[in-house]
């Protein structure tokens, strides 16, 4: 590990994400100052008491003054305001990076509002739990996992140069890092994500409201499936409002698909073709097998240590 790669680092939004960087920035020695600023005033005072930061302020404007890098960790619709707040005091030749899932929509925030100089590089890791806030944070959430960066195009010869030392600095993390078009990123995440989520919150939903099973019966027969469906469906209603309103067209897109597909299952069920549902099992059996494989999941049936990745 080589080093300070910024100055001074300013996180704008100190929840789960967001201390999760300054934990593991500090505890890699990426950065020197580190500055935060929340919208909450319960969750500065938190950051505060537990000692995250060098400094926790209590406008966006001040916490970014003198940084070389800022990033952007509240939900995502927030992110324009916040940067709204904070345009006016960013230095030019900063970097201005985000952790939210949705990039189309952010990096348009993030780039219409950012004076001339500073360096927007929108970015997603893809790691994190069901957990919010300053006391859920982990210095360790991004060891071996993806980060995606989605650079804009520029005619500016510093960009291609802050591309390179935001790498850095996720890498020093312990991440490893791919650069992506924001549409295909937002495209790519419908499908490894959000749908998966919208499935969870439904599932979950409509279990909760069954008139012949009982709630009692649901919760004590979990282990058949229904319990991992609902740590998924545990995540933060903010933050995935959020994600399903910024990820619009994608999300309608791949549910589109998705329900033809459960159609024809469910016409396989009808009239009992299963040779149609073995074969798809069998497929599906082979993605899980894939996934261990890419090193995204752990082998064992117990999925209490999956970290949920948004
Ligand atoms: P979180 O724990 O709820 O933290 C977000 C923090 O941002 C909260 O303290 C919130 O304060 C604050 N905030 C809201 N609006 C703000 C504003 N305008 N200015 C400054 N602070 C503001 O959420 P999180 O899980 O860290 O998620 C943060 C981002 O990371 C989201 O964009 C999400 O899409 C992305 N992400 C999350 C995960 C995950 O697993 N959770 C994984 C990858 C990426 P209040 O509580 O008062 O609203």
């Amino acid at each position: 590990m080589g080093g300070k790669l910024y100055d001074r680092m300013a996180v704008i939004g100190c929840g789960l994400i967001g201390s999760s960087v300054v934990r593991a920035a500090r505890e890699k020695g990426a950065v020197g100052e580190i500055v935060v600023f929340d919208a909450s005033e319960a969750v500065r005072a938190r950051v505060a008491e537990l000692g995250l930061a060098d400094r926790v302020e209590a406008e966006a404007a001040e916490a970014v003054k003198g940084a070389d890098l800022v990033v952007f960790a509240t939900p995502v619709m927030a992110v324009a305001g916040a940067m709204k707040a904070a345009a006016r005091a960013l230095e030019v030749g900063a970097t201005v990076t985000d952790v939210g899932s949705v990039k189309g929509v952010v990096a348009e925030a993030l780039t219409a509002a950012a004076p001339d100089g500073v360096h927007v590089i929108p970015g997603h890791p893809i790691a994190g739990t069901e957990h919010s806030g300053p006391d859920a944070g982990l210095a360790e959430l991004f060891e071996g996992r993806w980060v995606i960066l989605t650079p804009r195009e520029s005619g500016d010869a510093g960009y291609a140069a802050a591309v390179e030392r935001l790498t850095a600095f996720w890498e020093a993390l312990g991440a490893e890092v791919e650069t992506m078009d924001e549409k295909h990123h937002d495209l790519v995440l419908a499908v490894t994500s959000h749908l998966p989520h919208l499935i969870a919150y439904n599932i979950v939903g409509t279990a909760a409201d069954l008139e012949q099973v009982t709630r009692a019966e649901v919760m004590k027969y979990s282990a058949g499936g229904f319990r991992d469906f609902t740590r998924i469906a545990a995540s933060d209603p903010t933050m995935w409002r959020d994600i399903f309103l910024a990820n619009k067209e994608a999300v309608l897109e791949i549910l589109g698909r998705f329900t033809e597909d459960l159609q024809a299952l469910s016409r396989a069920i009808r009239w009992g073709e299963g040779d149609k549902l073995h074969e798809l099992f069998t497929r599906t059996r082979e993605i899980r097998r894939g996934v261990i494989a890419a090193g995204q999941e752990s082998p064992e049936p117990n999925f209490g240590r999956d970290r949920g990745k948004h």
